[in-house]
């Protein structure tokens, strides 16, 4: 079996150099528990704040410890009475090719009803992000128009997508004109904007002549400054996720704070931060009922950038966090 662990905790960008793969002896099948056979691996923002030993919603992966991460999984050895050898599962596998498991948080899943690498995506935790996030803080109401920048990732792409059967004219912001073309031809989107662009500020003016009522937040950063004075009064902002922050490479200055909070008061904005889980008692049902179906029919729209092995899983990450990717990164970590 093989792993892959966290070997020092990056200074700035993350590299290759800050994961190791390790070769070790396959896991044994836990009393009462089961084997799991990692499929599809999910790499997502989320894992770069793991790998940093400070405080946030969750526990730092240590040194030397095997990266965290959710995977599609097949069960290869069972003592647990709800599963048999064969069933497919989401598991917090991390990023290894056979995990024991005791059975705790797994799902089941049909691959019936929709391509397995999906639940990762789409109709998996970036999309139920996307599908709270915009209902729940968003509220978004015909004729308003949402902007959300990585337009063309798995969170993005479906609050693009879901504004617009909203009635909301939906602006993407993405890097490069690929991404853009994408996010208007294959998503739908109303407009989209490169925020590589050095005359950005002026298009997404143009593109929001209306202003903006939801600012989906992926990014932060000089992106947010640049969103900051379109906002119309009562404006809502789901802060959903800070990519641009998360190297420490962005330092604002003391005007930007001032500007956004006098943005906040002036025109009565509502920022609110989440964790896509605080939701999901009470909507993942109801998305997988809205989703599930458009996906199947076609009409939402997905993209995925797969990875083929577990040893290219870092440079895939490393990727990720500087806009490489085109669509959800998995990687293929056996043949399904
Ligand atoms: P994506 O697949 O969209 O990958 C990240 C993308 O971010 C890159 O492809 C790149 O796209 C963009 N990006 C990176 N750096 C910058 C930058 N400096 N400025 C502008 N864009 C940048 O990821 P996801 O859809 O999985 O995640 C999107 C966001 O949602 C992340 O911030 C993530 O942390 C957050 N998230 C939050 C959750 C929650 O529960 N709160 C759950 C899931 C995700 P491009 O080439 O277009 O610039």
């Amino acid at each position: 079996a093989r792993q892959i662990v966290l070997a020092s905790r990056p200074e700035g960008a993350v590299r290759p150099e800050n994961f190791r793969l390790e070769e070790v002896a396959t896991p044994v099948c836990p009393p009462g528990g089961l084997l799991l056979r990692t499929l599809f691996l999910s790499l997502d923002p989320y894992m770069r704040g793991r790998m940093d030993d400070r405080k946030s919603y969750a526990t730092p992966v240590a040194i030397g410890g095997v990266m965290e991460g959710e995977s599609v999984a097949e069960v290869i050895g069972s003592e647990h009475p709800d599963h048999a050898v064969g069933d497919l599962v989401l598991a917090r596998t991390g990023w290894r090719t056979h995990a024991p498991s005791d059975g705790t948080g797994l799902r089941k899943l049909d691959p019936a009803l929709a391509p397995l690498s999906t639940r990762l995506g789409v109709l998996g935790m970036p999309g139920f992000t996307a599908y709270a996030g915009l209902k729940v803080i968003g509220r978004p109401k015909p004729g308003e128009t949402v902007v959300v920048a990585a337009a063309s990732g798995p969170v993005g792409s479906l609050v693009g997508q879901l504004a617009r059967l909203a009635g909301v004219r939906a602006v993407g912001i993405a890097g490069g004109p690929d991404k853009c073309r994408y996010v208007i031809e294959e998503l739908g989107f109303d407009a989209a904007v490169d925020h590589r662009d050095p005359d950005m500020r002026t298009r997404l003016a143009e593109a929001c002549p209306d202003g903006i009522d939801i600012y989906f937040e992926n990014v932060g950063g000089a992106v947010w400054q640049t969103v900051l004075p379109l906002f119309n009064r009562f404006a809502r902002v789901p802060v959903c996720g800070l990519i641009a922050q998360y190297d420490g490479a962005w330092h604002g200055t003391p005007d930007d704070l001032q500007a956004t909070m006098r943005a906040v008061l002036t025109r009565s904005l509502t920022l609110r931060g989440f964790i896509n889980y605080e939701f999901d008692a009470e909507h993942f049902p109801s998305f997988l009922d809205t989703v599930a179906p458009g996906v199947a029919d076609g009409s939402i729209r997905y993209r995925e950038d797969v990875t083929e092995g577990l040893e290219n899983a870092p440079s895939a990450f490393v990727g990720m966090l500087t806009g490489r990717n085109f669509g959800k990164v998995l990687v293929r970590v056996a043949p399904d």
